[in-house]
């Protein structure tokens, strides 16, 4: 198994984003959660958004993967077709979207029925169609990197949950992704097992994947986050480099939010 092969897809030869999104909205009834999100996601950026709860992060997160359809906006794919959620979107446009990213989930929702292999190998070859021994083979080699490769045969139960976490992460990788999405994923773990699993996120940041990162470890977003947007009441508020959002706020709500959190 090469690391190519396990590694992040090596970047393109243009500028164009990986993941574009324009004025993006999203009403659950009469509840407008998303009101109008401009996002650039470019390869090999780390970017974190955070606020307080119910201001929409999640919701973000599962549009830019097709979990959630938009009530409007349009969404760009590595610079193919634009999708308008303001009109009927083929199913076809949804799946692309799918297809191109993982999600980590807050719980990592694993099979409980399903040993760590079969967990990380289901997905390839059931939904994107890996031949089982390539899919295996993948999956040994991306359990050796964050240290579970003797885990292999083991069930969820047995396992921590930093560990169950981060095999939740192999699951995601396994996929084979272009993008990698974090919904708080580490907010469901004791504290002493938060940094085993963001440990693995900094070494794939490092790497060089692409990854939106929803999260309350600002210190995490601090370090590896390329950019972060601070939402709240579904707009983004302030967006920028850490250094600046975090040391040197521009919004009187951000400074708010950072004082309640830190
Ligand atoms: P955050 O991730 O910032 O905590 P969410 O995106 O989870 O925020 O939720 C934003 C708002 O949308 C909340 O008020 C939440 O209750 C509501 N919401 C999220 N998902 C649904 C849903 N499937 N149906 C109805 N309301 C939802």
């Amino acid at each position: 198994m090469s690391e190519a092969a396990s590694g992040p897809p090596a970047p393109g030869p243009t500028t164009t984003p990986l993941l574009r999104a324009r004025g993006l909205r999203k009403s659950f009834g009469d509840h407008e959660v998303l009101r109008g999100i401009d996002l650039d996601v470019h390869r090999g950026q780390v970017i974190a958004l955070i606020g307080p709860s119910g201001s929409g992060k999640t919701t973000l997160l599962r549009s830019l993967n097709g979990l959630e359809t938009p009530s409007a906006g349009v969404l760009e794919v590595d610079g193919g077709p634009t999708i308008d959620f303001a009109r009927a979107v083929p199913k076809a446009q949804r799946f692309a979207l799918r297809d191109r990213s993982a999600m980590v989930f807050q719980h990592h929702n694993l099979f409980p029925h399903l040993t760590v292999l079969q967990n990380v190998t289901e997905g390839p070859v059931q939904v994107r169609g890996v031949p089982r021994r390539e899919a295996e083979a993948r999956a040994t080699a991306l359990l050796e990197r964050v240290g579970l490769a003797d885990k292999r045969n083991a069930y969820p139960r047995e396992l921590s949950g930093g560990q169950q976490q981060r095999v939740g992460i192999v699951r995601a990788l396994g996929l084979g992704p272009d993008l990698l999405l974090f919904d708080e994923p580490t907010s469901a773990l004791d504290p002493e097992l938060v940094g085993e699993v963001l440990g693995v996120m900094k070494e794939l940041a490092e790497e060089g994947w692409t990854m939106v990162v929803v999260t309350h470890e600002l210190s995490f977003a601090r370090a590896v986050a390329d950019e972060v947007l601070f939402l709240d009441g579904g707009v983004v508020h302030e967006r920028g480099a850490p250094r600046d959002l975090f040391t040197n706020p521009r919004e009187e709500r951000t400074r708010q939010f950072l004082h309640r959190i830190l």
